[in-house]
């Protein structure tokens, strides 16, 4: 049985764009290109923006964590910024490896996910387009966070996680996940043979969801499958888009990999216990 409720994916194309509810109006009814294209602009409310262009109700809900996502005017969220010195080294790669943090600034070498059970010290993933998810079980007692890119997330890196975490003695269902901005399916245009590969990979997905234009492919969903899979049921996963969300006054919003922006041009997600 496919993992995903038919409502959660029945209108991909507009799940990373909360604020503009019509655009499935204006695409249904087919206006014309240039003017549905302004329309479809990403326009943050910019009292919105000031405050915290992606939140997440869960993850806001636990004791005892601090979390946040950065965006283009923030690498690191303004309330954390003090936490950064002490986020592990390493290096991510678009991989499978999970490394649990113990102590400040921890060596974690080539790993694109984290998890620690001790207060004070950060996990975190650096992204611009790829996917940032950030999980916290329920009690506050222990946290994690993984880089799904579209190469992580087909090796399995959120099923590698709680691989470890389930070694552990973790249940899914203590366990919620946060899904923070990534490029979304109105951007994410790959080959058509990459395109292919994705519906042929995850026949349990519905395709049209998946790839719900032609080789644009929903990352936000499979994402969502992974963690349902595993079993975690509770998730934040509605986020704007890296690449084309802007503000009211044009700006964009957060760094996209996509549109040029590198090395320290990213953004952060980062949780941490207290
Ligand atoms: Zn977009």
């Amino acid at each position: 049985m496919s993992p995903f409720k038919k409502n959660e994916t029945s209108n991909p194309a507009t799940a990373c764009r909360p604020w503009f509810p019509f655009i499935s109006f204006v695409r249904t009814r087919h206006w014309k290109k240039k003017f549905a294209k302004i329309l479809l602009s990403q326009k943050l409310p910019e009292q919105l923006l000031q405050r915290r262009p992606h939140h997440s109700q869960l993850l806001a809900a636990i004791p005892n964590i601090q979390y946040g996502f950065g965006h283009a005017r923030e690498f690191v969220p303004a309330p954390l910024a003090g936490h950064w010195d002490t986020v592990p080294d390493k290096l991510q790669v678009h991989g499978i490896r999970v490394v649990e943090v113990t102590t400040p600034r921890q060596d974690c070498g080539d790993a694109d996910a984290f998890f620690t059970r001790l207060p004070g010290i950060p996990v975190t993933v650096i992204t611009a387009d790829c996917v940032p998810v950030l999980l916290a079980r329920r009690d506050g007692k222990a946290i994690a966070a993984a880089h799904a890119g579209w190469r992580g997330m087909v090796g399995g890196v959120i099923e590698t996680l709680w691989q470890e975490l389930a070694a552990q003695g973790e249940q899914p269902q203590d366990w919620v996940a946060a899904i923070g901005a990534h490029i979304g399916p109105c951007c994410f245009e790959v080959s058509e043979e990459l395109a292919d590969e994705f519906v042929t990979r995850y026949p349990d997905v519905d395709a049209s969801a998946l790839r719900p234009r032609h080789r644009h492919i929903n990352l936000n969903i499979l994402a969502r499958r992974a963690l349902q899979q595993i079993g975690i049921s509770e998730i934040d996963h509605e986020t704007p888009c890296t690449m084309c969300s802007k503000t009211p006054e044009g700006k964009y919003v957060f760094r996209s990999y996509r549109r040029g922006d590198r090395n320290s041009f990213q953004h952060s997600g980062l949780v941490i216990l207290s």
